[in-house]
């Protein structure tokens, strides 16, 4: 039970006040409702009534009868400033979770991010936030008012127990609690296990989506409409019979606790007769029953709903939890402007079981235009993807300027690092937000400089909102020439020291492709550059050529060399210049 509650408790750390100010209304709430009730039945009311002694003067009647709209007055505000305490405490708990949640994608590998979907992971950030909220707004209502109206019940039953002769009716009363308690537990344990197929599935579901979506082309043109229909019927039909697995055994609940209820009055009845017990001692007892079996059944309610919330706790736990491959390291070695001299020595890498690069070694001096060919899969974008550390060497290290590259703050080595990759990804903003994006705080000047530099400028210019131009989603209103120019302003912007550069394969218009070359040239000045070269026409221009196969370096040299003395080189390069 206490083992649920343990992922919450580092966030009530930092709501420690608001949840001291519900726990303190939910204390009066509870004990008004719990305790009050009865004490009015069975000491205030019956001296009205008491027709055998003489009545009560009319003032002391309103007294007593005024009791009873004050008792639900402090009932519904310490009950409202209750629910108001714990829902904020619930929300900032989930504000904490979700921030949590965000900012750990942020900082996993990027293995991992590939590891799963992203509609899981996306799912996981929303509904099962969302699932998190609604457990949490259930305990505001009831997790606190509904034990201490219990308690406050129990108190008043297990005073009876002591002041009149209904002791045995009492201990009867309080033996059926314990017993309701089973179906809470029974029931509890079987609703984990089911909720968190429940989430799986809505994880598999929103997968399905983002899938679906990002293949909006691809289905239409290869007709792939009613088998993604059918795909996803499969999958909103298995989410209905998960959902129903939890809807068998929650809804039981309230009956089951019913019937041992009604059990339990009937057994205090029988018992009450046979005690002689008086009226209002009985009727005062009835109803400290009754409000200890309405926390029991809300509790037993909220137990289950708990048990759906520690599911999708679980989920966010997951990934809260696991580890950071990446990070910095403890003592970091003190880094400003890198030269950009990179070395792989003897570098071993593998995604899964079989490596993808296999015992590298290669310097690379600063100031080189590196270019790496090869067939596709040969482990090109793996090799450029070790620089910047986006992936951990399995053996052997990469260093640059004589530094590991696990030895620096990761910050430090990426603020070394520009990369302009083969499809830029631009966020949902305006032009100007996007190019500024490659440099922390870079001025209005230093922007349309970059932008100047990367041929980008004329283009922004003839936008209708120049560069407060919105660009769509993933930059979708831009072509793909455009977007790669404002990844190279983006480069220039960063002034790094090291440049990786994934050529784009797609071709582009010819004015675009003119600008992009360009561009380029200017842009790989004095820097190191590795390029994924796609071109040979990039690649002639190398100082330094790579050939990879099969995850090693085969051969390394010139353009002339290797065309002379390299098989697949040359190989590579006929085709290539063959292709119209
Ligand atoms: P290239 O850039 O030369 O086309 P890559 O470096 O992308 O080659 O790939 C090298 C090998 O690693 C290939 O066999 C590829 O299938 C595998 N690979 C690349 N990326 C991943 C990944 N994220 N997960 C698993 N395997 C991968």
């Amino acid at each position: 039970m206490l083992r649920r509650f343990k992922p919450y408790l580092r966030y009530l750390k930092s709501n420690r006040g608001t949840l001291a100010a519900a726990i303190f209304y939910g204390l009066i709430f509870g004990l008004v409702s719990g305790l009050g009730f009865p004490v009015l039945v069975k000491y205030a009311f019956p001296p009205i009534f008491n027709q055998s002694s003489a009545p009560l003067p009319y003032q002391t009647i309103l007294l007593i009868v005024g009791c009873v709209p004050l008792i639900f007055l402090l009932r519904a505000v310490s009950g409202y400033l209750n629910s108001y305490y714990v829902q904020l405490t619930g929300l900032r708990i989930l504000e904490g979770v979700r921030l949590d949640y965000f900012s750990k994608l942020q900082l996993l590998p990027l293995s991992f991010l590939q590891r799963k979907s992203s509609g899981d992971l996306i799912s996981r950030g929303t509904s099962d936030t969302a699932q998190l909220q609604f457990t949490l707004s259930l305990i505001a209502d009831d997790g606190v008012k509904q034990p201490m109206q219990l308690l406050g019940a129990l108190g008043f039953l297990v005073g009876q127990a002591f002041v009149t002769d209904g002791a045995l009716l009492v201990l009867v009363c309080l033996a059926v609690v314990p017993v309701t308690v089973l179906p809470v537990h029974y029931i509890g344990k079987k609703i984990v296990k089911r909720a968190l197929q429940v989430q799986n599935q809505i994880g598999d579901i929103s997968s399905h989506f983002v899938e679906n979506l990002s293949a909006a082309r691809e289905v239409r043109a290869f007709g792939l409409e009613q088998r993604e229909i059918e795909r996803f019927g499969k999958s909103t039909g298995a989410l209905v019979i998960a959902q129903m697995k939890t809807v068998k055994y929650a809804k039981a609940l309230t009956p089951a606790i019913e019937i041992l209820s009604g059990a339990g009055i009937a057994a205090t009845l029988i018992f009450a007769y046979k005690a002689g017990v008086k009226w209002d001692t009985f009727f005062a007892i009835i109803m400290a029953l009754y409000l200890c079996y309405e926390p029991i059944k809300k509790l037993g309610y909220l137990n289950t709903e708990l048990n759906r919330g520690t599911a999708s706790m679980d989920r966010l736990e997951y990934v809260l939890n696991e580890p950071l491959t990446i990070a910095d390291p403890v003592h970091p070695m003190p880094v400003t402007r890198l030269r950009g001299h990179i070395a792989f020595e003897d570098v071993t890498f593998a995604y899964g079981d079989s490596p993808a690069l296999e015992k590298i070694s290669v310097s690379i001096p600063a100031g080189t235009v590196c270019a790496l060919v090869g067939p596709s899969g040969a482990g090109k974008s793996t090799f450029a993807n070790l620089v910047p550390r986006f992936y951990e060497t399995g053996a052997g290290k990469v260093t640059i300027d004589g530094l590991d590259v696990r030895a620096m703050k990761l910050a430090d080595l990426r603020r070394n690092i520009a990369l302009v990759s083969q499809e830029p990804v631009l966020f949902n903003d305006t032009i100007y937000h996007n190019l500024a994006l490659g440099k922390g705080a870079a001025s209005r000047d230093e922007i349309l400089a970059a932008a100047k530099s990367a041929h980008a400028h004329e283009f922004i210019e003839k936008l209708p909102q120049g560069y407060d131009t919105m660009v769509g989603e993933r930059g979708a209103l831009l072509s793909g020439g455009q977007k790669q120019r404002i990844a190279i302003a983006r480069a220039f912007l960063r002034h790094a020291p090291i440049l990786i550069l994934d050529e784009a394969t797609s071709a582009l218009d010819s004015d675009s492709e003119a600008a992009v070359q360009d561009a380029l040239r200017k842009l790989v000045q004095g820097k190191t550059v590795l390029i994924i070269a796609h071109r040979f026409s990039t690649i002639r221009d190398a100082s330094m050529i790579l050939v990879f196969d099969q995850g090693k370096i085969t051969a390394q040299g010139d353009h002339a060399s290797l065309y002379a003395g390299n098989a697949l080189y040359k190989s590579l390069y006929d085709r290539q210049s063959a292709a119209p």
